[in-house]
């Protein structure tokens, strides 16, 4: 199958590899990492979004928000002028779910089928091929995404009608980052008490309150000192603030995730646009004085 990438950031890459044994066409903003990806992968390289979609049946998009996915789709030289009737676009962004039943509208309008399908399991998923994709969308577009996100995931659940997908995915993230704040701030302050970071989080980890966070982020990146760049905390920020819109959407009130996304607004502000979501936590040790990691 004829496939396109567009969008080779730091999950973009790892994903689009797994697709490299189609005949596979890829495009991003910054040419040098298209050129550097197609070099190393043996596959195309387009020069505009345009020319990757006249090239290809299926489109995929990993892109920080659907405003960028709109404007490659819909902007000069867009995916959707290149499209040909009956082909698909698999929206992977972590985006928002009323943006996307526009884009979907506006595809279906030139006959093009659309899902959104945003992904979780981190770099680490995405290298393994293990991450886990949320689908929003028509059953039969579902159907041809299947096999297509296969090889890059373990999971692939189909959730309901279009922007479904991105609506869990928000709500994933929202619980996410509070498992991260709250554990940042408790552990500073079981710090302070004299309680080793190390001793806290082993012992919290055969307790009730463990978490993915718990049991792998803390351990991984903030106890070893690495504190890798994989995911910016400003797209989890990004995600707080789609969850507060889905649940806006359904009526619900949602005061945990507002006070949560206004840390995020926070933690982005001071620590910027390029610092890893874990960084987060660094705001608590500087407010408590203390280091997490022994
Ligand atoms: P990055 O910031 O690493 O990469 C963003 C990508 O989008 C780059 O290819 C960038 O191109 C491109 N881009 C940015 N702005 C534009 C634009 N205006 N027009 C065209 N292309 C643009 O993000 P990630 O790869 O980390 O994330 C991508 C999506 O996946 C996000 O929605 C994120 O929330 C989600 N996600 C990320 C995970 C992770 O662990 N990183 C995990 C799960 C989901 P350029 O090279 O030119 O900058």
């Amino acid at each position: 199958m004829r496939l396109g990438f567009l969008g080779l950031g730091a999950i973009g890459r790892p994903m689009a590899a797994h697709l490299a044994g189609h005949d596979l066409t890829v495009w991003n903003r910054t040419e040098s990492v298209a050129r550097a990806f197609a070099d190393h992968h043996d596959v195309r390289r387009a020069a505009t979004p345009v020319e990757l979609a006249a090239r290809v049946e299926a489109a995929l998009t990993c892109l920080p928000t659907s405003a960028e996915v709109q404007e490659v789709m819909f902007g000069p030289e867009g995916v959707a002028e290149g499209l040909a009737p009956g082909s698909l676009v698999i929206d992977c962004t972590s985006g928002d779910p009323a943006r996307s039943r526009m884009i979907g509208k506006a595809l279906a309008e030139r006959g093009v089928l659309f899902v959104d399908a945003p992904v979780s399991g981190g770099t680490n998923g995405a290298l393994a091929g293990s991450l886990t994709v949320m689908v929003g969308g028509p059953k039969k577009a579902y159907a041809r995404a299947l096999p297509i996100l296969s090889a890059f995931a373990s999971r692939v659940e189909h959730v309901g009608p279009l922007g479904t997908g991105h609506a869990l995915k928000a709500v994933n993230q929202a619980v996410l980052a509070t498992n991260i704040l709250a554990l940042g701030e408790g552990l500073a302050a079981l710090v302070k008490l004299g309680v080793s970071g190390g001793r806290a989080v082993e012992v919290l980890n055969a307790s009730s309150g463990r978490s993915f966070v718990s049991e792998q982020l803390v351990p991984e990146r903030v106890l070893t000192g690495e504190w890798p760049k994989t995911f910016r905390l400003a797209l989890l920020d990004k995600d707080a603030a789609i969850a507060l819109e889905v649940l806006e959407g359904a009526g619900v009130a949602g005061p945990v995730l507002h006070r949560v996304s206004e840390l995020l607004h926070r933690a982005r502000a001071e620590l910027g646009e390029e610092a890893d979501y874990l960084e987060a936590i660094k705001l608590n040790e500087r407010e408590a004085g203390v280091k997490i990691r022994e």
